[in-house]
């Protein structure tokens, strides 16, 4: 089947949504998206998205670029980090504009919670930037966007899943994709594509993502020579469930909750002695990684407590000398919990048995979020070298893209705020590029690649391998090499495994052979795209040697801004990954040490 639209957007989570919004308010626009809109993963995201807005205390858009700076280790452009910290305030009104229900203040303002490595830069203490909707905050983002799209007539396919990309002559001709419910090939023939198709944590088995996160987007723009930028910084998140890795939101710390050892003593003093509890993911991974090795994990397990109790909580705002606004000693109660953290309560009950009121919960860092990815400039246009040569007509946004507003870290609350920020510069600029550019032929047999791909895992005759067996193995070995702490030795075993496991996915078996809803088929198609990007991850971490950020070499502990301070990008030439680097852009603050 042939579908011609100006626009189209690969994705339905809150950056394509977004995108998807601004576009279709100027030219013919489709989304194709490989689940129904409203299961993306951007639903999932509990704890809120920052603005300074200072609703509670004082905050500046400029102190909210400092801290997104320093938190990223120095790696992100601060041209991007500025663009997106200063559009904030204006996004996060937007979306309340469109109706989405924030949590109030008494004076009836945005209310706001502070977030790790979020602070006045002047007293160095937490500061409420994160604005929430209960500790469903994506969730809420993404019925008000999908609601706002539907009210302005986009059109969805939903269940669509693009396998392919098309370029020619080096500008963007369209994509195709597998529509589930048919097993029919669609080409979508368009003057702009954008790529909103999430993160990729299902490269680990420890992981806060959704199953359908498998990297689609990198691997095709990989497959099509297009190079991916920083891809050995991938996110643990200090609080996932422990052996499930379901998120536990670090508003859970934001609301007073801290981290506990065997011993019973507040470990993140040691490593953080000012933001304690609240310093960035990298530096609370590997501080419960580091308690673990030593031996104070809860009954020699991996994993230490995460504690909300009010008792205890109310015990450290004592100690910390936690005031309220007017003065009064600052307290939590059963009640606040319920209020401000009821899917949290609602998840640890459920699958832990564990009542956080009344019990600590048992915790371990879980694989959450790609800083790397697709690289963009602040328009979300792709670039395709380290001279940021545009490849006109192709868009990326959200998680799947490096503007770089992480760098090599991203602090909670900025992923909310990036998808929505630059979706929307998507969403203009491509109404500009179809306003000034015609259609262009597409390709001859524009399905071709395609079809080869499936065929060729379709009829595998001498199907042994599972699909199954081949993700486990690559995830459990990420987890262990690849994961917080990294070392030559194992990075090498590990692109090693990683050989290995693409020569056996060479024979894996499909039972289903046919057409409607073959989710096998489909599986093992994500399967392919999991690997290449693990492949990258892996080659990307062996090359960079030195600590930056969520990658910590063992064997290289320090930051090396002087070999260092540059962003990775990594293409397939000949079946191999060839590492090129780029510089990193630095407008007013020189790289300085973290202090925490
Ligand atoms: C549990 C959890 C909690 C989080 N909490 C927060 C938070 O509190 N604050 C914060 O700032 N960030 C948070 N994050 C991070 C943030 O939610 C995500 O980074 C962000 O929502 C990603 O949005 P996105 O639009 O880029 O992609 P997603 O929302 O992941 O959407 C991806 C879309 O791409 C589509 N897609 C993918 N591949 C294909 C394909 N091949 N064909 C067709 N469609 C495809 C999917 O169908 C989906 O619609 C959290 C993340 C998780 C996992």
């Amino acid at each position: 089947m042939y579908h011609k639209y100006d626009a189209v957007i690969v994705g339905a989570g809150g950056a394509g949504l977004m995108a998807a919004l601004y576009a279709s308010r100027g030219v013919r626009t489709a989304v194709l998206t490989k689940l129904y809109p409203t299961r993306s993963h951007t639903g999932t995201a509990q704890g809120g998205v920052g603005a300074a807005l200072g609703n509670h205390e004082e905050d500046h858009p400029e102190w909210h670029t400092f801290d997104t700076i320093k938190g990223s280790d120095y790696l992100a452009d601060q041209d991007a980090v500025k663009t997106m910290c200063y559009e904030a305030v204006d996004i996060v009104y937007e979306l309340e504009h469109m109706g989405l229900p924030f949590n109030r203040t008494k004076e009836g303002k945005i209310a706001q919670r502070p977030f790790g490595g979020h602070t006045n830069n002047v007293t160095k203490q937490p500061v409420r930037r994160a604005c929430y909707a209960a500790d469903r905050t994506g969730h809420m983002i993404l019925q008000t966007l999908y609601q706002q799209c539907i009210k302005n007539n986009v059109t969805f396919f939903d269940e669509f899943h693009v396998l392919d990309l098309l370029v020619e002559d080096g500008t963007t001709r369209g994509v195709v994709a597998l529509e589930i419910a048919t097993g029919e090939l669609h080409v979508f023939h368009a003057k702009a594509v954008l790529f909103a198709t999430g993160g990729w944590g299902k490269v680990w088995s420890i992981t806060s993502n959704a199953h359908t996160l498998t990297g689609d987007g990198p691997a095709i723009a990989l497959r099509r020579g297009i190079p991916l930028e920083d891809m050995e910084f991938f996110q643990f998140h200090p609080t996932g469930i422990y052996k499930m890795g379901i998120l536990i939101t670090e508003g859970v710390r934001g609301e007073g909750g801290v981290l506990i050892n065997n011993e019973g003593e507040r470990f993140m003093e040691r490593y953080a002695p000012t933001i304690k509890d609240l310093a960035s993911r990298d530096v609370v991974s590997r501080a419960i990684y580091l308690e673990i090795r030593a031996g104070r994990g809860i009954d020699g397990k991996n994993y230490v407590y995460l504690d909300v109790r009010p008792e205890t909580v109310n015990k450290y705002f004592d100690l910390d000398g936690k005031k309220n606004p007017d003065g009064t000693p600052r307290r939590i109660t059963a009640a606040d919990i319920e209020a401000k953290l009821p899917d949290i309560a609602d998840f640890t009950r459920t699958y832990l048995g564990i009542d956080p009121i009344t019990q600590p919960m048992p915790v371990q860092p879980t694989a959450h979020y790609a800083m790397g990815g697709i690289p963009t400039d602040v328009w979300a246009r792709v670039l395709i070298d380290g001279k940021r040569t545009v490849l006109p007509g192709f868009y990326a946004a959200g998680e799947v893209a490096c503007v770089s507003v992480h760098g090599a870290n991203r602090l909670g609350t900025n992923s909310l705020l990036d998808i929505n920020v630059f979706g929307k510069r998507a969403g203009i600029d491509m109404v500009r590029y179809c306003r000034e550019n015609d259609f262009l032929p597409l390709p001859k047999e524009p399905e071709a690649f395609a079809r080869e791909q499936l065929e060729s895992l379709r009829s595998r005759q001498d199907g042994r391998e599972r699909v199954a067996d081949i993700r486990r193995e690559m995830q459990e070995m990420m987890m262990e090499h690849v994961g917080v702490f990294r070392e030559e030795p194992g990075l090498k075993q590990a692109i090693d495994t990683i050989k290995d496991l693409q020569d056996r996915y060479q024979h894996i078996a499909i039972d289903d052979k046919g057409k409607r809803f073959n989710t096998d088929l489909l599986e093992a198609w994500e399967l392919g795209a999991l690997l290449d990007v693990a492949e990258v991850t892996t080659a990307a971490a062996l090359s960079r040697k030195e600590s930056r950020g969520a990658h910590y070499r063992e064997d290289y502990p320090k930051r090396d801004d002087k070999k260092w301070l540059r962003h990775s990008l990594a293409l397939r030439k000949d079946g191999k990954i060839e590492l090129r680097y780029k510089p990193v852009t630095i407008t007013e603050y020189e790289p300085k040490e973290r202090v925490y």
